[in-house]
């Protein structure tokens, strides 16, 4: 631990409060996860699953075993400015009703997409079924990938990639669209839960319109802004970092690890070693977090 200024502790020790289990598109289970994160030496690991807490407490008794803390998040997907923009929230309180039952429904509403991509890839032919999915999706929130895997497995595709290429792309056959909340409403989903609201990837974002959006949702209440991120140049970094100033919001950072969903990117390092997030970064979201309780 390295010390700097009037004896201010800098705990350097690396996080990653990005990465996804297989409750949502990663391939790796809430365990497999946190042994990764023990063996990459990290500190703490943040859940972000889309649309789900469900590899939470699996998480949590991973973490508790190996001494890695174990950061509640969860990934939104809201529309605005025709955009398909993720939303990450932290720390919120899982028991919170109204959270809970946005919760639920998501899984509902996944569950029947799931169910009526399948119906859709029959009828063109496809030799799949309902279960087939479910297998895949576990007890999470069943999501494309977990279409993509079980034709994988059956053979019908050889990669992932060929299954959204084919089939499940946002221009393919057998796509169907996915209900997303609005701006407002997610951010006051998170803030209800007395949860941080942060811009997920903002670099992944259209690019004539990704500044404006992390303005908007600014003055909806953001939080703050994913800088480090493993799809990120560094160029995008020193600009985000600079409107993050501007704008008065924290800046936090992840991989975004799914498995071997994007096998270039490495949990807690990114592609390359182009991520690194400390416990630094993590102390000022916890502490701006306990604001809320
Ligand atoms: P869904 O939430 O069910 O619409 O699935 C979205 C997820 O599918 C994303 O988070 C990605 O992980 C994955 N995905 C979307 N497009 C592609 C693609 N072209 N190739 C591989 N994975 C994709
Ligand atoms: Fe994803
Ligand atoms: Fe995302
Ligand atoms: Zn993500």
């Amino acid at each position: 631990m390295a010390r700097i200024g009037v004896g201010a502790a800098m705990d350097e020790r690396r996080v990653d409060l990005h990465a996804h289990t297989t409750a949502s598109d990663g391939t790796l289970s809430p365990t497999a996860l946190v042994e990764l994160a023990a063996r990459k030496g990290l500190a703490a690991l943040a859940i972000t699953d889309h649309d789900s807490l469900a590899g939470l407490d699996e998480a949590r008794t991973a973490g508790a075993r190996l001494g890695v803390e174990i950061i509640i998040g969860l990934e939104l997907s809201i529309s605005h400015a025709a955009s398909d923009v993720h939303l990450l929230a932290y720390f919120v309180d899982p028991a919170e009703p109204q959270l809970a039952a946005r919760l639920a429904r998501f899984r509902e509403v996944r569950a029947s997409r799931g169910d009526a991509i399948v119906e859709k890839l029959r009828a063109l032919g496809v030799d799949i079924s309902a279960e087939d999915v479910r297998r895949h999706a576990g007890k999470g929130a069943v999501g494309r990938p977990h279409v993509a895997r079980a034709l994988v497995e059956k053979r019908i595709v050889a990669t992932v990639q060929e299954a959204f290429e084919k089939w499940l792309g946002d221009d393919r056959p057998a796509f169907i669209p996915k209900e997303k909340l609005d701006a407002r409403e997610a951010i006051a989903l998170v803030h209800g839960a007395r949860g941080l609201a942060v811009l997920a990837h903002p670099g992944l974002l259209p690019e004539e319109t990704r500044y404006k959006i992390l303005r908007d949702l600014a003055a909806l209440g953001l939080d703050g802004v994913e800088v480090e991120h493993s799809r990120h140049s560094s160029e995008e970094r020193r600009r985000l970092k600079q409107i993050a100033a501007e704008l008065d919001l924290l800046t936090t950072g992840g991989s975004d690890f799914h498995g071997e969903n994007k096998p270039d990117v490495d949990l807690g390092y990114g592609v390359g070693g182009n991520v690194r997030v400390t416990v630094q970064t993590l102390d000022v979201l916890r502490a701006r977090a306990s604001l809320r309780r």
